[in-house]
């Protein structure tokens, strides 16, 4: 598969340079050449398909010959290594578990697929690919984890101090081997900025791509769930509508494109926090991003969503057809707080500040008699303990994976400039 520049100032790429560039060489994202539809009958018998079989059919298009059948079968197999159930909240509402995975986020699928990808069109070549990653969240563990150890490849994670919730701080600091922790003294928007900086940076001469949604390999395989939660629901013969909660605007951006694919699902909600730059889009048509503010759902702290270009192409840039399609609603800390509480009074079910916020986006649009509602619950309420603890009369039990990490010893490197990153880079 070929995938343009959506600045359209540089040339076609094949999906190998896409995924070993991460940015186009006009700073653009990259974006398919053509998106086919995957077959009715697949579509409606997808309940005979195992999870694998889904995620192949579904991705392979879009990998085109670049990778061998085997080979990406075996990628598949270690990406898609978990369960994605979606668990009932109320009669017409559940909730999507994207949180099974080994850092319990569902940017465990993205990063895995995209570190064995590289992995594998790196082999052979003496010189290492470093991946610069800026994270809100829950990016850097998902990285550090789906790329510890990969082969020729080295992993430089940049996060905001003091905006990532212990554990997550945590998840991005204690691997050690090829992956380095760069803590910065700023905000998420400033991290992004300074990889977006390096990238540009012609004195920088070793090999650079990005972990961050805007790569092909991050971005696609997020489609997977989307259709394993339909294979799910099929039975109820209901309308699906979907609410992401969306900070980078990435996941979202992958469901609608499971849907381009010919996925039954009726609506998108993006659901954000007061980083509301796409929601006041859809209101005024004027696209205004803005400085991000801290919130108590920090993965989607983020003021200028990179992948809401890629949704706008989708959709033809034609602002009336977006909106036929998809809402976007933003929503303050307390109202997010009220919901958690809600949510767990009505139903018992613990909900983490990212998931609550989708909750919120679905109770917004409301749902029709012959529709059913998913959120997705993007990170398991263990990330964000102190708020989920301060919030709700519970205990979170502390699953083994991150009582791990948690004993483990911080090490991260200062940065409090980008200059401070280029001296890093050019050791
Ligand atoms: C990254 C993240 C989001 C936002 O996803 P985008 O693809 O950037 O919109 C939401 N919730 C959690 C827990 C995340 O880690």
């Amino acid at each position: 598969m070929n995938y343009y520049s959506l600045n359209h100032k540089s040339p076609i790429s094949t999906f190998k340079n896409a995924v070993v560039n991460g940015i186009a060489p006009d700073r653009g994202l990259y974006f398919p050449e053509s998106i086919t539809p995957l077959s009715k009958d697949f579509i409606e018998n997808i309940g005979n398909y195992s999870n694998h079989e889904i995620a192949f059919e579904v991705i392979k298009q879009f990998v085109g010959n670049e990778i061998p059948t085997d080979k990406l079968q075996e990628i598949i197999a270690e990406t898609v290594s978990f369960d994605f159930p979606v668990v009932p909240v109320d009669d017409n509402i559940g909730s999507l578990e994207l949180f099974h995975g080994p850092t319990m986020a569902f940017k465990d699928v993205g990063a895995k697929f995209m570190a064995k990808c590289l992995e594998y069109f790196n082999q052979g070549n003496k010189e290492e690919v470093t991946v610069l990653v800026a994270t809100s969240g829950d990016t850097g563990g998902a990285v550090a984890n789906g790329f510890l150890g990969a082969k020729g490849v080295n992993v430089v994670i940049l996060y905001p101090s003091g905006k990532v919730s212990d554990i997550q701080e945590k998840q991005l600091t204690t691997l050690g081997q090829n992956i380095t922790a760069l803590e910065v003294d700023g905000v998420f928007d400033d991290c992004q900025e300074m990889v977006k900086t390096a990238f540009l940076d012609k004195e920088i001469t070793r090999t650079l791509t990005s972990a961050n949604s805007i790569n092909v390999a991050r971005w696609l395989p997020q489609m997977f769930y989307f259709f394993f939660a339909y294979k799910e629901l099929q039975k109820k013969n209901k309308d699906l509508v979907v609410s992401v909660p969306s900070g980078n605007f990435g996941n979202i951006c992958a469901g609608i494109m499971a849907q381009k694919l010919g996925l039954p699902i009726k609506h998108f909600v993006a659901s954000t926090n007061v980083n509301d730059t796409v929601p006041n889009y859809l209101k005024d048509g004027v696209y205004n991003p803005k400085p991000s503010k801290a919130t108590i759902s920090n993965a989607m702290d983020v003021g200028n969503p990179s992948n809401f270009i890629r949704i706008q192409e989708l959709f033809n840039n034609d602002l009336k057809a977006l909106k036929s399609a998809f809402s976007s609603y933003s929503f303050s800390d307390d109202a997010t707080r009220k919901t958690m509480k809600d949510i767990y009074a009505n139903s018992g079910y613990v909900s983490d500040p990212h998931g609550a916020v989708g909750y919120l986006g679905l109770q917004k649009h409301g749902l029709q008699d012959n529709e059913y509602g998913i959120f997705l619950e993007t990170a398991h309420p263990v990330k964000f303990l102190d708020v989920v603890e301060e919030t709700l009369p519970v205990t979170v039990e502390i699953p083994a994976q991150i009582q791990k990490v948690m004993n483990n010893t911080k090490v991260a490197i200062k940065a409090s400039s980008y200059e401070d990153l280029k001296a890093f880079l050019l050791k």
